[in-house]
């Protein structure tokens, strides 16, 4: 530790940094990027805390309203909203986890929705806001869904990484998600797969393209989820490839429970 100045300082420059790039580029909706209309909407996943801890919004009032429609939006198969549903597609199933969660629902050819635009701000890399909020929304998925028995404080919190080529031109945005929501909810971050896809698949659906990229994710160097549980998180489960391959490899890797949540569930 540095001390106090130390501290000061360091909040201080986050604060002096923050205001400085609110002067540059004034808050704006994480969707639709419209300026945001001040002191409209209430309906609390809207709202997040800025550094300093005051309630901040980050939808414009369209936005949020469409948003929460894709948070209530019912899952076909146990007609429950997406935001309660526990419903495991065909392919984590077969990697044996039966309950998946998810904050909202997704439609790929819909691109004008809140959800699309939240989805492709996230891939985009350049929107602090999106991961923030991305963060809140999956930290509070977390707390709701009992698993571990509520005892997640102890568990890993990791993520299914991008192909190299996305991540070298835009970042990882689930690298950025799960460390955030690692610390909202004070548990560890880990590090533990890498992707060696190439990223350039033009080839098939959805669906064969999330099949194929998830062959080409494997075990990080290092990676330690021994006696672990762990929480593994993806922005979007389609036919739930990507995180049955995660599974299989943390359940190699030893972990013990293991539990997968994602921003959204594909509609289909
Ligand atoms: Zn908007
Ligand atoms: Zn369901």
């Amino acid at each position: 530790m540095g001390g106090g100045n130390h501290g000061r300082r360091v909040t201080f420059l986050r604060w002096a940094s923050r205001a400085a790039s609110e002067y540059l580029y004034p808050a704006r909706c994480i969707c639709c990027r419209s300026a945001r209309p001040a002191g409209m909407s209430t309906a609390e996943y809207v709202m997040l805390a800025d550094p300093e801890g005051r309630p901040r919004q980050v939808f414009c009032e369209k936005c949020a309203l469409d948003f929460k429609k894709s948070c209530d939006e019912a899952c076909r198969r146990c007609r429950r909203p997406v935001h309660e549903c526990e419903c495991a597609p065909e392919a984590l199933r077969a990697a044996g986890v039966r309950r998946a969660f998810a904050c909202f629902s997704y439609a790929p050819g819909q691109r004008d929705r809140a959800s699309s635009r939240l989805i492709y701000s996230l891939k985009d890399g350049r929107n602090r806001d999106s991961v923030n909020f991305a963060a809140h929304l999956l930290r509070r998925r977390i707390q709701l869904s009992g698993v571990f028995g509520g005892e997640y404080t102890s568990a890993v919190i990791t993520y299914a990484p991008r192909g190299r080529r996305n991540a070298r031109l835009h970042g990882d945005h689930m690298k950025r998600v799960a460390a955030l929501t690692a610390r909202l909810l004070g548990c560890e971050f880990a590090d533990a797969f890498s992707n060696r896809a190439s990223g350039e698949q033009k080839k098939r659906d959805l669906y064969g393209r999330e099949h194929d990229a998830a062959m080409s994710i494997c075990l990080s160097k290092g990676a330690d989820l021994a006696g672990r549980r762990a929480i593994i998180i993806d922005d979007v489960i389609t036919s739930g490839a990507t995180l049955g391959a995660c599974v299989d490899l943390a359940r190699d890797a030893g972990a013990g429970e293991i539990a997968v949540f994602a921003l959204a569930k594909t509609a289909r």
